[in-house]
């Protein structure tokens, strides 16, 4: 009985040898368990994007969790490549957004990739992160009604506002679908020429709509548009580009008034108009819209700007660091 139970052991371990050698010389085969089962390389997607590591690889018949069919991935290993944007499910527009996947935890103090799980309206945006830069790409479309989205669409929503807003009146133009790609720092570091924002966008949020500064177009006066914002403070463009001049309240209603809501086009992150429970001024805030100090995210602290009920809303006299590239 022993040396019966000695046998099966060392044929079960020339068994595994036999696999291994298998395995090792590329050959396909197929196990003991099952001989229609058609065994194939798997390699190790450490960073979760969708591209493995050549160098991490195991032979299955089912793809093992963690591991993907290509070996596409040359930065698996330092996760320096995350996707996000493409598999979060049942977020758009939720407040149940807690999958927060691919967010990253970083050594850096200033590494923005820890915020680019933040990111969730995965119809209109995806971000991208590299290893010195994020890249977003953004059609601005909200996910949010508005009564700038086309009476076909299903988040179109009528709106009037004079009852508040003697003024109010909606603006001719109506939300199409952009193609913004922003590739903005991954750690952004003060510039030491300070460079003044552009007409267009200067940002993007977490429901991919641009901000735009505080200047209107030239010929247009920014104080008479704020009578056209929508019912959640934002309007398009006459090319259909919607965006937020002032604070986006679906998001700050949605995340929170005192959390991230985005980011400006040289990397630094924008934050809601509350910090610890107050609300933060103009006179909280350098000319530049912003401040250093400690947020949720940042632990160590971080330079950041913050929307202010106030003008100039989001930004001031600049980017506080050194901008980054739009294209649309
Ligand atoms: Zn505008
Ligand atoms: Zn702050």
């Amino acid at each position: 009985m022993i040396s019966k139970l000695y046998l099966i052991q060392r044929i079960s371990i020339l068994f595994v040898f036999v696999i291994g050698l298998i395995f090792f010389t590329g050959c396909g085969g197929s196990t003991e368990d099952d001989v229609t089962c058609t065994e194939a390389t798997w390699y190790k997607d450490a960073d979760g994007d969708g591209s493995g590591n050549m160098l991490e690889s195991l032979v299955a018949c089912e793809q093992p969790t963690g591991y993907v069919s290509n070996s596409n991935d040359k930065n698996d290993q330092d996760s320096s490549t995350i996707e996000e944007g493409t598999d979060d499910t049942g977020d758009t527009g939720d407040t149940g957004d807690t999958t927060d996947d691919n967010c990253v935890t970083s050594t850096a103090d200033n590494d923005m990739a820890v915020l680019a799980c933040k990111f969730y309206n995965d119809a209109s945006l995806t971000v991208v992160v590299n290893d010195n830069t994020i890249k977003i790409t953004s059609t601005s479309e909200p996910d949010h009604k508005s009564m700038y989205y086309a009476t076909s669409n299903s988040l179109y929503q009528a709106y009037d506002n004079t009852a508040n807003d003697p003024d109010f009146k909606k603006n001719p133009n109506t939300i199409g679908a952009m193609n913004y790609t922003f590739t903005i720092p991954r750690f952004p570091t003060s510039a030491s020429n300070k460079k003044a924002t552009g007409f267009g966008a200067m940002g993007v949020s977490l429901n991919s709509v641009v901000f735009y500064n505080q200047v209107a177009a030239p010929g247009d006066d920014i104080l008479e548009e704020l009578h056209t914002f929508d019912q959640y403070a934002g309007h398009p463009t006459n090319t259909g580009s919607y965006h937020y001049h002032i604070e986006p309240t679906w998001l700050t209603e949605l995340k929170g008034s005192d959390t991230f809501l985005g980011f400006l086009l040289d990397g630094f992150p924008v934050y809601g108009p509350y910090e610890n429970d107050v609300e933060i001024t103009n006179d909280d805030l350098d000319d530049y819209h912003g401040h250093t100090g400690v947020t949720a995210d940042f632990p160590a602290g971080i330079y950041h700007y913050h929307i202010t009920t106030d003008f100039p809303w989001i930004n001031g006299d600049g980017y506080y660091g050194t901008a980054g590239t739009v294209t649309q």
